[in-house]
């Protein structure tokens, strides 16, 4: 396209938006082309996420080393959100957030003691929680999860069960079912090898490949994830591509091997970042872009322990597992050809927990309204029309309420490290106090000058807790 074209053909996006949203929803008249959104059907829905990377493993969210330009010219495209926020810092939690725009304690998917499921778990997100891809079926989506689910491994649980027509992938964690001729300790995990870990890789209710060939992982959920959008290229669709790396053990194919300055942790997210084109590529050359909306987030923080092997949070403090902002403050960016206006970045709070009901909106479907949900519609954020509704967000640390954010201040009432032997677990009577927006890393305490804040958080606090009914625990229940 002609720079001249570009600009013209931005020109009547922009005003193409303004008629389309002033139309009765019937269908425009006009033929879909490559260049041409397709108005004739609700937006197509990706959304792709990470696991245990962090606010700062991409470039051009500051990372020296690892080399992303997939995911650079995606934010260059697309927009940047700086402040958004997974529904816990631990994979199973946060996952049920996600896929329900509910708070875990709500579908009893967290606990203090599991802090996530198991092979030995015998519970699951409940059958009656309504997902995305429940949602999204009821208008007619083609619905397909790929990678990893870990909300429950079991026949009723698995993600064919809670509304997605195909499943491919790890039902959980790759580092699980390890076996015991594995060095000990964190030795395994150094080296990691193939023959170290018993997960499976399944295709919808059935175990394909044990132990799964982590290698090829990346490259085969891509390859799935793109046979998907091909298949469904005419009717609406919703892909939920949940990679199972960055997360320890590291695995990535051969092509990416010694790909990147940053050693092997560089080369997973490398390989993760070339998927991330693949997909972005189809959807253009199918002429889908312009009529599909594309998130690329992570489940939580990076898994510091790990050291080397685990990511960056950047200037954020901490990592996966805790309610500082590290653990639950994500890398997200949003992609949409012609709605979403490139280049943009949007500092307003944000959540996964906001996915449902934005994408529930922009399919035109009913939300559930049998429930309290935890998420707002951001698309006016997202498209530049409004402010992002959401001004709270509640961190939980398995059933007990961490820290609440209000505005730009952040209250911690528990603080607690990551995973790890000691994670100096500390009650604040008076809670810790952080303006987040001025002070992300939450270094300076401004608790004292501010017990106006504080009191309107506790407010908060109380009126959340006095709502709220805790779902049936899920995490302890254990296979007999
Ligand atoms: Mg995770």
């Amino acid at each position: 396209m002609s720079s001249f074209s570009r600009v013209f053909f931005l020109a009547s996006i922009f005003t193409g938006i303004y008629i389309w949203q002033c139309l009765p929803s019937v269908a425009v008249g006009s033929q879909p082309s490559a260049e041409q959104p397709n108005r004739d059907q609700p937006a197509n829905v990706v959304i792709i996420f990470a696991d245990d990377m962090g606010y700062g493993d991409i470039a051009s969210w500051g990372h020296p080393t690892i080399n992303t330009p997939h995911l650079d010219r995606m934010a260059a495209d697309g927009q940047k959100w700086t402040s958004f926020y997974v529904a816990a810092s631990v994979c199973t939690p946060s996952r049920a957030g996600l896929m329900t725009g509910r708070l875990p304690i709500r579908s009893g998917m967290c606990s203090n003691t599991r802090r996530v499921l198991f092979p030995d778990s015998a519970g699951g997100l409940p059958p009656d929680e309504v997902t995305i891809a429940e949602v999204l079926s009821q208008r007619g989506y083609a619905t397909a999860c790929v990678g990893k689910w870990h909300l429950g491994h079991l026949p009723q649980y698995l993600p064919i069960r809670q509304g997605f027509d195909q499943y491919f992938g790890m039902p959980y964690s790759n580092d699980m079912d390890r076996v015991a001729s594995a060095p000990p300790g964190r030795q395994a995990f150094l080296e990691p090898r193939i023959s170290y870990w018993n997960a499976p890789l399944m295709r919808n209710e059935e175990v394909i490949e044990r132990p799964a060939d982590q290698t090829t992982l990346t490259q085969r959920y891509t390859e799935e994830a793109i046979r998907f959008i091909h298949a469904n290229r005419h009717r609406p669709f919703f892909l939920y591509l949940a990679h199972s790396l960055p997360h320890v053990p590291l695995f990535r194919s051969s092509g990416f091997v010694d790909h990147s300055r940053h050693g092997l942790y560089g080369d997973v997210i490398e390989e993760i970042d070339w998927s991330v084109g693949e997909i972005l590529t189809t959807l253009r050359e199918l002429g889908l872009a312009k009529n599909t909306w594309v998130v690329f987030t992570s489940d939580n923080g990076p898994w510091l322990t790990f050291q080397e092997q685990g990511g960056s949070a950047g200037l954020l403090r901490n990592g996966k597992g805790s309610t500082w902002e590290g653990g639950m403050r994500v890398p997200c960016v949003m992609w949409w050809p012609g709605r979403i206006p490139a280049g943009t970045v949007i500092r307003d709070m944000g959540s996964t927990l906001d996915i449902l009901p934005t994408a529930t909106h922009l399919a035109g479907a009913e939300l559930p309204q049998d429930r309290v949900l935890d998420g707002y519609d951001i698309s006016p954020a997202m498209f530049g029309t409004g402010p992002s509704p959401r001004n709270q967000m509640f961190f939980y640390r398995g059933v007990q309420i961490y820290a609440v954010r209000l505005g730009p201040y952040k209250a911690h009432f528990i603080t607690e490290e990551a995973y790890g032997s000691n994670t100096n677990r500390q009650v604040h009577e008076t809670p810790l106090l952080f303006n987040v927006e001025v002070d992300p890393s939450e270094q300076w305490n401004v608790a004292s000058t501010h017990p106006k804040v504080i009191d309107e958080i506790r407010n908060l606090m109380a009126r959340h807790r006095a709502e709220l009914q805790p779902g049936e625990p899920q995490l302890e229940k254990r296979i007999p």
